[in-house]
């Protein structure tokens, strides 16, 4: 995961993104708020891809295709803009654990075995 932070750091670099005054309350909270946003409108648009993918799946159905079938085909329609959609999600959550100074992936490991500890 520390590879996709970085990769993403160089991004915003190469593409001159995060150029506000870290130092400046009202500039960081403006860009908290406004990445907050972004993030919940592409969780938004996962939802869009699934109501699509159903709504694909239903009328295979429908027209007399197993549920099963349906569904694989309804999953294949939206593969490739389900992935970006994600990719998206990523994304926006990357750049949160980057501006707290984050390892996601420790954090994704302790979280998980919090997890674990807690349903035993
Ligand atoms: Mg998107």
């Amino acid at each position: 995961m520390e590879r996709i932070q970085q990769y993403y750091r160089n991004f915003e670099q190469e593409m001159g993104y995060n150029l506000f005054d870290k130092e400046d309350y009202v500039e960081n909270k403006t860009f908290l708020l406004y990445i907050h946003m972004l993030l919940t409108t592409e969780v938004a648009e996962v939802a869009e891809e699934f109501r699509t993918m159903f709504k694909l799946a239903d009328r295979l159905v429908a027209e007399g295709c197993n549920e099963v079938d349906a569904l694989e085909r309804a999953k294949g329609a939206v593969r490739d803009n389900l992935g970006k959609e994600l990719a998206d999600c990523l994304a926006y959550l990357v750049k949160f654990a980057n501006y707290f100074d984050y390892d996601l992936e420790t954090e994704l490991y302790t979280k998980l075995e919090e997890i674990k500890r807690t349903r035993k």
